[in-house]
């Protein structure tokens, strides 16, 4: 227990209360929501100019267990995740291609929210696309410049950060020295701006270039920044509860946010900011910079089932780095398997009627320290530990054949509880048959001759949880067994 719990312990006692982690005040803080009992949540999504590898995947299955623990508490939960669909990467990628940014991201984006279910990601409410929201830009941009906190310089729109005294509050940065970045690195624009630290709200492209959207203060594209102060505020009001996003992200883009939004509208921006560790690579953060990534479609190909995956990426509180082996990700291939089988033997065990209390007892501790260690700021790991030692009683009780009705149910129950939340038990295995596997596969056609691309992704990921691999080819869609 940390100090701060044992705190709150000693005020509460046994009241069980949600904690987080916030970044913006270093501390271990009781989630209160602003509104009673609706919360509001963004999380920074994908850039879609390439398929997310396994370290994008870690902060977006944080997300997902974040997502799925607030509605297992009962809050009413609107999750926003935005699309970054126009940055340098995407475009310096499409013209190398000679084809537009839109031509570029379509499948990526596609194969994003399939690699999403398949790690059995729950999709969220809303999820914006960048280049679909720039009007709200614009008239952000236009507020933070009546306002004094922008400027414009050759065509472009730069954030005055002198104008915003509490700038650095969520990264504590040290105004004073002279970093110019998470990485020191000075800005090629930086004799455009009144100052190196200033960042670009508007980027001016000169007539003829593309892509680039008309805006009072001239042609141009938006930065990244703003995108997601824009987006945010749309979808869950001026200020929300929570902020998520992968520790990279916390400056400059989250300081940047704080900047834009709250210099925007002089409120209070996002209650509670969470930001998950890295995935890494021999003591290196995966990158695909670095060429030591890995994409969820290559560790498939591998032949690893992507609930593993998703096993061992949340097997780590997200706030601790976790380092990627496939040592490590064996390991988890084979729990997943015995989890599934504890949860198909015990579906299937005929259990005498009436009741065995002593287990019953072991179940109900095993829900009430589940539900303690995902208070504690998501604690996974002591989360997994209570299933697992429940799983070994419950199998005890099976082998010396004193499971009782009662205590099977319960623990169906208990593990419908957990799983909701981890989602890890995996889901009942039927042969499919290669009649069903044709069908699907025209079906899939069709949605995706209709444009119907969520119907589509729901077929291969159906068909992928069954084993089955499909593969484009020019004579048409093949598939195998995996
Ligand atoms: P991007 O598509 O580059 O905008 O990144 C999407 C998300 O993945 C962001 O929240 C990043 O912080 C996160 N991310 C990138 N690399 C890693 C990594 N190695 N481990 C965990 N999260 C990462
Ligand atoms: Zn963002």
């Amino acid at each position: 227990m940390t100090s701060q719990s044992a705190v709150l312990y000693l005020l509460f006692g046994e009241v069980r209360m949600l904690r987080f982690y916030n970044s913006l005040t270093d501390r271990i803080e009781q989630f209160i929501p602003l509104n009673e009992n609706s919360v509001g949540m963004y999380i920074c999504g994908p850039t879609v100019w390439n398929f997310a590898h396994i370290g994008n995947f870690r902060t977006f299955v944080f997300g997902d267990i974040l997502r799925r623990y607030l509605k297992f508490k009962g809050y009413r939960l609107t999750h926003v995740m935005n699309l970054t669909d126009v940055d340098d990467r995407i475009i310096t990628e499409s013209k190398k291609r000679g084809i537009t940014i839109y031509e570029m991201t379509a499948p990526y984006i596609e194969a994003f929210w399939e690699d999403m279910d398949a790690l059995g990601c729950e999709r969220p409410d809303v999820a914006p696309r960048a280049t679909e929201h720039i009007n709200e830009m614009v008239n952000l941009i236009q507020k933070l410049l009546e306002k004094g906190r922008a400027y414009q310089s050759k065509g472009s729109v730069y954030y005055r950060i002198a104008a915003f005294p509490e700038y650095g509050k969520l990264s504590k940065i040290n105004l004073e020295g002279n970093i110019t970045g998470a990485s020191g690195r000075v800005d090629a624009d930086k004799y455009d701006k009144e100052n190196v630290r200033d960042f670009a709200l508007w980027k001016h492209v000169p007539e003829g270039e593309e892509p680039a959207w008309n805006a009072p203060f001239g042609r141009g594209r938006p930065g990244w920044h703003i995108e997601c102060s824009a987006m945010s505020m749309k979808y869950l009001g001026e200020s929300f509860d929570i902020h998520a996003g992968g520790i990279d992200l916390q400056f400059p883009h989250h300081e940047n946010e704080i900047a834009q939004s709250e210099g925007a509208t002089e409120k209070p921006f996002v209650k509670y900011w969470l930001h998950s560790e890295f995935l890494k690579v021999d003591g290196e953060k995966m990158a695909k910079s670095l060429g030591n990534e890995f994409t969820l479609r290559d560790i498939m190909a591998r032949g690893f089932p992507p609930i593993a995956i998703r096993y061992l990426l949340l097997s780590v509180p997200y706030r601790k780095q976790l380092n990627f082996t496939f040592e490590g990700l064996k390991g988890a291939v084979s729990t997943v398997e015995r989890l599934k089988i504890f949860h198909s033997v015990i579906r299937e065990t005929k259990a005498e009627s009436g009741s065995n209390p002593e287990l019953k007892k072991k179940i109900e501790t095993a829900l009430k320290e589940f539900e303690q260690a995902m208070d504690d700021d998501l604690n996974t790991s002591v989360a997994l530990a209570a299933i697992h030692n429940m799983v070994r009683e419950v199998n005890i009780a099976i082998s010396n054949e004193v499971l009782r009705e009662d205590e099977k149910k319960l623990t169906i129950e208990a593990v419908e509880k957990f799983d909701s939340v981890l989602g890890i038990f995996g889901k009942e295995d039927k042969q499919i048959l290669d009649e069903e596997i044709k069908r699907l596969i025209i079906e899939r056609q069709e949605a995706r001759k209709h444009r119907d691309y969520a119907k589509a992704d729901q077929i291969r990921t159906y068909l992928m949880e069954k084993g089955i691999i499909l593969e484009d080819t020019k004579e048409g869609v093949r598939w195998r067994r995996r």
